[in-house]
């Protein structure tokens, strides 16, 4: 990816398509790409990616946290790029045969994925914190340019640049409601993912305007 209006990407976790419209009218001019994940997928279908790419010509990643093995990783890469998706985040922990066969199909669409070496929340320590740095390698050797790092964990941030370089491209969710600092984060990453912060207020125009104040 190589750069997002305002370094922000809200993330449209609604699970009403026509809230998620108005959501996206009312913020539009201050954003060029969002995420859309389970809970709008899950509740209104594929079909909302199309929707909103259509009306908003966004820049659209689908966090589908893709996570099985190669041919439904496949599967799943497909359908998300054939609807409209131009990037696919994609669970690393899973292992090299399972990423790649995103990656193929990425290229396959002239589209792109996000791998995540690690989560935002505290319980993601437990487990993926160790095997994060290896992650993010095993992303570096598979040509992996688009990350996920969480703001909510600086230092961990911070490490994972290290591994993957400048020339790479860190998203960072965990901002606000989860307790990541906006510009702390953009030392360190290229753009903040943020949902509830925005569209949990009552004016998400105005939440938007502030934290691009604010950064
Ligand atoms: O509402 P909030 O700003 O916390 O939303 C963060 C979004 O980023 C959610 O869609 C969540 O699923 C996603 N995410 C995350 N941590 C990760 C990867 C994705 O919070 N490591």
């Amino acid at each position: 990816m190589k750069k997002v209006k305002n370094n922000i990407i809200l993330s449209v976790d609604l699970l009403d398509i026509l809230k998620a419209y108005d959501l996206c009218e009312s913020v539009c001019k201050y954003i060029d790409t969002i995420k859309i994940g389970y809970p709008l997928t899950l509740s209104e279908g594929l079909k909302s990616i199309e929707i909103l790419k259509e009306n908003f010509n966004f820049n659209i990643i689908c966090d589908y946290k893709v996570a099985d093995i190669p041919n439904t990783n496949e599967i799943i890469a497909k359908l998300s790029y054939e609807k409209g998706a131009d990037y696919l985040i994609v669970h690393g922990f899973v292992g090299y045969d399972s990423v790649k066969a995103c990656i193929d199909v990425a290229n396959e669409y002239n589209k792109d994925i996000f791998l995540i070496p690690e989560m935002s929340n505290p319980g993601s320590d437990m487990f993926l914190k160790d095997a994060s740095e290896k992650i993010a390698r095993m992303g570096l050797d598979l040509g992996v340019k688009n990350y996920v790092a969480p703001s909510t964990k600086i230092d961990r941030l911070f490490k994972i640049r290290d591994i993957v370089g400048d020339d790479s491209f860190i998203i960072s969710p965990g901002i606000g409601t989860q307790g990541g600092d906006p510009k702390k984060t953009l030392e360190y990453a290229d753009a903040l993912i943020i949902g509830r912060s925005i569209y949990d207020s009552s004016n998400p125009k105005l939440a938007i305007k502030e934290i691009i104040k604010s950064v």
